[in-house]
């Protein structure tokens, strides 16, 4: 039994950021998190830091909330974001008055745009469908969401919080009408742990309404599936959105070496069971379609994974498919709503907003414990982007510079002396073993997973064939791992990466996937219970 100030439930950038920003306003605070931070949708998302422009037309109250987060986030986390800007593009047969109808809607809400004709669009995205005829040029970004979750784990860590991972909550603990608390389960242990706090924040996403549930409160939540296809190149130097109603398969936005496009929109009714949303064959169909007709080389690129994420939509009647309800910031105070003391939710929004959704909660909390600290993470730099590069930190060699611009200043407690320090441990995203010390020291990797989420590695090209095992030997040098518990590892880490690469790949790319995973598996001896 433990106590604190706030209980936070979810480890995704929500809970992270509201745990961030109650660490630093004085309080004792505690995040539980059933999986590793970013399990939910915060790891499964586009990873756009929204300009506003997306949502300007037709959720103009969401559009708002990320014109300012827009700029404060890179400000306090440029180490996370690709200032690369975005292109709304209208293609031939799109309804050319939605142009004139965006750039209006922009300038009302305070988004920089400005109209640029085919020909220029074509001058600076000389890959997109020739037959462009015009488009709006808008401060769209690429944000890094695992850096970003990490970062504000680690300040929130360096500020006294306390971070429960692999703790599931089973139930809010309710006390007249006040919630005291959570009861947990350790899942490595299934020991039960009783944390008591004036009050719980669940900042849980889709999840958040079954929690709820268990203090007697209903919060009716829809779940919209989002799928969204890698490929393995980066066709295009900025964001490109089509330039219509925000719709499927019309997104593409550059990650480093990749590109992610999509999405989807497809209701999900058995949300007890999305922790890893499968995508469908429909909607591989109706991306690659979109993808090839914005940038028609991607007709022949290829697609390295799928995944899909859960948005979790607080749901109005009458909606079937999600794509018209708000998603604005959701942030509720059980005493105002149902009369439930020392209860706070915050959900919806979205990446680009987690700061604002934090602050927002965090405000709420402190209200209740009736403290007067303000919130500064508008102004204070995220680890990472607290300080510039310095000249001596500017490194001669390609894989450190990789590193900054993954880590920010973080990237300075990377120990790039030893012999092997600069040995390539993923070649397609340059990760070093210095770097895969720094992620499990400074950066809390533990497994195969965490490590892909700290450094990238397994995310490129090759997906993890060339590295996977490299690095379940390391977490067993580094002594991390058991060699037994590396080898399981490394099955749940092949068969995760599988999992994306079995609903795109076919002809002779699916029986190379297929055979690369039998052989990692066979290698390692996995391949009799698989
Ligand atoms: C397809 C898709 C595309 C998107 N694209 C973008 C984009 O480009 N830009 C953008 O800004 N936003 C985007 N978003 C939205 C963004 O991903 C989310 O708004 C954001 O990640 C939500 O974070 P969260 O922390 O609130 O929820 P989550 O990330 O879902 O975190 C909730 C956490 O709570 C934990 N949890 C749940 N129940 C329990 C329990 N009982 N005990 C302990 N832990 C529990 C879960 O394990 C999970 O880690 C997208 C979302 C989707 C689905």
């Amino acid at each position: 039994m433990r106590d604190f100030d706030v209980i936070v439930v979810g480890g995704g950038v929500t809970g992270l950021g509201v745990a961030r920003d109650c660490a630093l306003r004085g309080l004792r605070v505690a995040l539980v998190e059933e999986g590793d931070i970013c399990r939910g949708a915060t790891g499964r998302n586009h990873g756009l830091l929204h300009s506003g422009a997306r949502y300007a037309v037709t959720d103009p109250q969401s559009a708002a909330e990320c014109v300012s987060e827009n700029a404060i986030l890179r400000r306090v986390a440029k180490h996370c974001i690709d200032d690369c800007d975005g292109l709304f593009v209208n293609l031939p047969g799109d309804d050319e008055s939605y142009r004139a109808k965006l750039m209006e809607a922009c300038r009302r809400i305070g988004i920089g745009v400005r109209e640029v004709d085919g020909r220029e669009a074509l001058a600076m995205e000389p890959k997109l469908n020739r037959e462009v005829t015009g488009a709006l040029v808008v401060p769209d970004a690429a944000i890094d969401p695992f850096a970003l979750s990490i970062a504000n784990a680690i300040d929130a860590h360096r500020h006294g919080a306390s971070l429960l991972l692999r703790h599931r909550v089973e139930r809010l603990i309710v006390a007249g009408d006040k919630v005291s608390g959570v009861i947990a389960t350790d899942l490595r242990t299934a020991d039960v742990v009783e944390l008591h706090a004036c009050v719980t924040v669940v900042a849980a996403g889709i999840w958040g309404s079954s929690l709820l549930s268990s203090a007697g409160i209903s919060l009716p939540m829809l779940a919209s599936q989002g799928t969204m296809l890698v490929y393995g190149t980066r066709p295009c130097r900025h964001v490109i959105n089509r330039c219509r109603v925000p719709s499927d398969a019309d997104l593409l936005v550059p990650d480093r070496r990749v590109s992610i496009m999509g999405t989807t929109s497809v209701r999900v009714d058995d949300i007890e069971h999305i922790a890893a949303p499968l995508p469908t064959a429909d909607e591989v169909h109706s991306i690659t379609a979109g993808a090839a007709l914005l940038v028609p080389e991607l007709a022949d690129t290829r697609v390295l994974r799928a995944y899909a994420g859960i948005r979790p939509l607080v749901a109005k009647d009458g909606d079937t498919t999600g794509r018209g309800l708000s998603r604005g910031i959701v942030c509720i105070d059980h005493n105002t709503r149902d009369g439930v003391k020392g209860l706070i939710t915050i959900t919806g929004g979205k990446l680009a907003t987690y700061r604002l959704m934090a602050e927002l909660a965090t405000d709420a909390v402190c209200r209740q414990l009736a403290v007067a600290e303000p919130c500064v993470t508008a102004e204070r730099p995220l680890p990472g982007s607290d300080v510039e590069p310095t000249d001596e930190m500017r490194p001669p060699s390609a894989t450190e510079r990789v590193a900054i611009a993954r880590h920010g200043a973080l990237a300075r407690e990377i120990n790039m002396r030893g012999s092997q320090a600069g040995a390539l441990v993923c070649e397609c995203m340059s990760v070093t073993r210095a770097e895969v010390e720094f992620a499990i020291k400074v950066l809390g990797a533990t497994d195969l997973s965490s490590l892909r989420q700290c450094t990238r590695l397994g995310m490129g090209q090759c997906q993890g064939r060339m590295c996977a095992c490299r690095a379940a030997n390391l977490l067993v040098d580094l002594g991390c791992k058991t060699p037994d518990e590396a080898l399981r590892d490394l099955k749940e880490f092949v068969g995760e990466r599988w999992r994306g690469q079995q609903v795109v790949a076919y002809g002779a790319t699916m029986r190379e996937a297929a055979r690369a995973r039998h052989t990692l598996l066979g290698l390692s001896g996995l391949h009799r219970d698989n």
